[in-house]
This record gives structure tokens, C-alpha cells and sequence, in this order.
């Protein structure tokens, strides 16, 4: 990041797509504020449509609702993508009365959009909110009945939400059904590079030739995340523990811890880790993940679905949270 941004300091004149490219990286980077600063600054004939959605991601992983609403507002040629994109970010800050009414205005003179209403349940989904997720799933099944891949995620992220909100059974429920139409969730799948290899991990893998060292190494990671104050959340746990489980043990070996330990593994004193993630990062993973990067002196840099989270020695994220 800092390089991206030295480069761009040293442009004469940066164009239209240097100042996309730079607003976005500081999206992902969790720099809203710089970006906000910089779309501001920048001449007013490049805002467009991928500026529009730059910066308002920028606001949105940065937890910037009041900025995002100002820019917003000026936006004279609203589209599909802008609006979504500001659902997303009011819903993450579990705004979602708002977020409804955007919606409702966007319906009113276009085909309602699939990806508005999958913001909506994301949202709905790190605030535990049952009952709004409820509602947007079943508006969802009416309005996109032939969306079967959405609706599959969206029926994943529905059951994820009572399962976080203690609701094991109603979980259950709507996972069994997703089993018996043949739809499956996508897996979890975290990568990471050691010393020039890349390796591949799932949760609860123990497909590695060295899955011994690696789950002796994650019980270390553990305790001492216990012993620095973490808290394993079973709300992230997604599924139904075995007998011979606890929450600890289940929530240790999702598969970016794993692939932390990994790295443990084959360098003890590594002091920068490099990861992969497919999906989302969970909450609890965050946590730990930070805690982690503080207590062994160590860098992460995590890609997820979303974004890249930048852990640093000091126990803090770059996303500050906002994910
Ligand atoms: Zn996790
Ligand atoms: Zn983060």
C-alpha cells in the first residue's frame, strides 16, 4: 500500500482510472479517510460511476456512514451498483431501517436487485438479527425464485444467523433441506505460502502429512490466546459439535488458524504471515488473528472475500473492524 501510494504521489497528473485505483486500494486497506480526502481533492469531471463505488466502499469497511451519506446524496446519476453499495454500507453499521428505504426507493422504478437485498442479510447476519433476516430471505425467495445459487448462500447465511443466535435447530432445519435439493455450501478453503510453497487448508484438516505439529501448534496458539484474554464466540460455530469437541477445539482449527500454525510450524520466529481466504474471515478468527499478530510479534496479511486485513504487532487490524 504504501508503495501504490508513493507511486501515485509522484504522478504529475494522475488520470481517471489513478485515481479510481488508488481510492479502491485504500478501500481495501481500510484507509477511508485518506480516500475521502483524495476524492475530494480530485478534479470533479472524473467522478463516475467507479469513483461512486470507490469511495463509498471506502466509507463503508471504515465504519464512515456520515461521509458516505454526504457523498451520496451529491450523486446525480444513481445506479444499481452505486446503491447497492450503499445498502452494503449502512447495513454494516446495522442501519437497517435505511437501508430498507433505499431499497424501496430503488424498486419503485427499476427490477428490484438481488444483491441489495444479499447486503441487507449480511448485515442482518453480523448483528444476530433473526427476524429482519427471516423477513429479507423470504422477500428473496418471492422476488428471485429462479436465482437457485443466490438463494442457496443466502438460505447458508440464513441459518448461519440463527446458529449464531443459539437457534441450533431452526439451523439445522434449513440446512437439511439445502442438503436434500443437492445445494452445498461453498467451502471455507484458506492458502498460504511458506517459504515458496503453497499449501492449502480446510477447517478441521487433517489431510496434512504434518497435521500432528500443526494442531500441537494450534493448542499452543490457543492457550496462549486464552491466556491474553481471548474468548472463544461458539456463535461462530456453524455447525453441530461432536461429543469428543468443544467450542475451543472446533473454533482453533478453522482453517486460516490452521494455516497460521502452519507457518509456526515450518518458521517458529516467522514475523510475516501471508493468507488466502476464499470466504469471509469469521468474527472469532479476527479476533484471534489479532491477538495472535501481537503476542508472536508477527505481521498477518489476510485476503478474504471482502477485503485485506493488514494485522499488525500492535494487536489492531487495518480494517478497524469493519468487515
Ligand atoms: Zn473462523
Ligand atoms: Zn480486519
Amino acid at each position: 500500500m504504501n508503495l501504490a501510494k508513493e507511486v501515485f504521489e509522484k504522478l504529475p497528473q494522475p488520470n481517471q482510472s489513478e485515481y479510481t485505483t488508488i481510492i479502491h486500494c485504500y478501500g481495501l486497506n481500510g484507509m477511508g479517510t485518506q480516500a475521502i480526502e483524495l476524492y475530494y481533492k480530485m478534479p470533479i469531471e472524473f467522478r463516475d460511476e467507479g469513483i461512486y463505488i470507490s469511495v463509498l466502499n471506502a466509507c463503508s469497511h471504515s465504519g464512515l456512514v456520515q461521509e458516505a451519506r454526504s457523498i451520496f446524496q451529491t450523486i446525480q446519476k444513481k445506479t444499481e451498483k452505486i446503491y447497492s453499495t450503499m445498502i452494503d454500507c449502512l447495513s454494516r453499521a446495522s442501519l437497517f431501517e435505511e437501508a430498507q428505504k433505499l431499497i424501496d426507493e430503488y424498486d419503485q422504478d427499476h427490477l428490484p436487485s438481488i444483491v441489495m437485498y444479499t447486503a441487507l442479510l449480511s448485515g442482518a447476519r453480523k448483528f444476530k438479527n433473526t427476524k429482519l433476516s427471516q423477513n429479507v430471505f423470504d422477500r428473496m425467495e418471492k422476488l428471485f425464485p429462479r436465482m437457485t445459487s443466490v438463494l442457496t448462500s443466502a438460505a447458508v447465511l440464513l441459518a448461519n444467523t440463527y446458529a449464531s443466535a443459539g437457534d441450533m435447530d431452526k439451523a439445522s432445519e434449513i440446512r437439511n433441506k439445502l442438503n436434500k435439493s443437492g445445494q452445498k455450501k461453498q467451502m471455507g478453503i484458506t492458502s498460504t505460502v511458506v517459504n515458496g510453497i503453497s499449501y492449502e487448508f480446510r477447517a478441521y484438516d487433517r489431510s496434512h502429512p504434518r497435521s500432528k505439529e500443526i494442531y500441537a501448534e494450534c493448542e499452543k496458539l490457543s492457550a496462549e490466546l486464552l491466556q491474553h484474554g481471548h474468548k472463544y464466540d461458539s456463535s461462530w460455530i456453524t455447525r453441530p459439535i461432536d461429543p469428543d469437541e468443544t467450542v475451543e477445539s472446533v473454533l482453533s482449527t478453522h482453517s486460516e488458524k490452521l494455516a497460521i500454525a502452519w507457518n509456526f510450524v515450518v518458521n517458529p520466529g516467522a514475523s510475516s504471515i501471508q493468507l488466502n481466504k476464499n470466504l469471509r474471515i469469521c468474527d472469532d478468527c479476527h479476533r484471534a488473528t489479532k491477538l495472535i499478530a501481537a503476542i508472536r510479534k508477527c505481521e498477518i496479511i489476510a485476503r478474504d472475500a471482502n477485503r485485506i486485513h493488514h494485522f499488525t504487532t500492535d494487536g489492531k487490524c487495518s480494517c478497524n473492524d469493519y468487515f
